[in-house]
């Protein structure tokens, strides 16, 4: 899982539309379709992107036949993505980003466990990403479920109990508030995205040398809008 220094020369060679991605090891060239280098700059094309998406004015970039070529080498993702499974947020979507742009773990409740943290840390050790996003979403049906669990007292069945135990911490001071759906989706954003880096030597190390940010978002399903979590 360390770096391969061969494959990135090779994607140096291959064309400008990677150069940006070695910023980060201090060898990039300009180029005009350069990639989000630094967390800065990470956040804002994902949250442009997803202005351009949420307008009805998404480019679809980096997903023509030439785009699977140009990846087929090898990735270089500028952003980690922990989001829900739900079928109505897709990162690449919502934030209008394209392949090999987007490092995607996915499921429900964007909960971090031990497999989903080993995904995130092979991606943080291989490809260097600025940024990791925890998106969270309105109306989320794994805390909605968590939530309905602790008020009526029904245990969730099957391996669902598993997302019920392990949002159970986090969304219990919600249950039976007004509103606590979305304030416990918030506060879910926030423990998911403090548990990375508290949980992550990886990450943690990444986030205090300024190479990676780690950021809460929301996604709207009405708007389309993703907003910041703090
Ligand atoms: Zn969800």
């Amino acid at each position: 899982m360390s770096p391969n220094p061969l494959r990135r020369r090779a994607l140096l060679a291959a064309g400008g539309a990677v150069a940006g991605s070695f910023a980060l090891a201090g060898s990039a060239s300009a180029s005009p379709t350069r990639l989000p280098g630094t967390p800065r700059e990470a956040l804002e094309a994902i949250l442009v992107g997803n202005r351009r998406f949420a307008a009805g004015h998404a480019r679809h970039p980096h997903q023509t036949p030439a785009r699977v070529r140009e990846t087929a080498a090898g990735q270089h993702p500028f952003a980690i993505v922990l989001g829900c499974a739900d079928s109505r947020v897709p990162p690449e979507v919502v934030f209008d980003q394209g392949i090999g742009d987007v490092f995607d773990n996915r499921v429900a409740g964007n909960i971090v466990d031990d497999l989903l943290l080993g995904s995130i840390e092979y991606a943080v050790e291989e490809f260097a990403p600025p940024l990791i996003v925890v998106l969270g979403h309105e109306r989320c049906g794994a805390v909605s479920a968590t939530l309905a669990s602790l008020e009526t007292g029904t245990p969730a069945p099957g391996h669902i109990a598993a997302i019920v135990t392990a949002l159970t911490p986090i969304v219990a001071p919600y249950a039976g508030v007004p509103d606590g759906v979305e304030l416990a989706v918030r506060a879910n954003v926030r423990a998911q995205a403090e548990a990375l880096v508290s949980t992550s030597e990886i990450v943690r190390e990444s986030v205090e040398r300024g190479r990676t940010l780690v950021a809460g978002a929301r996604y709207d399903l009405e708007s389309g809008l993703v907003t910041l979590v703090h």
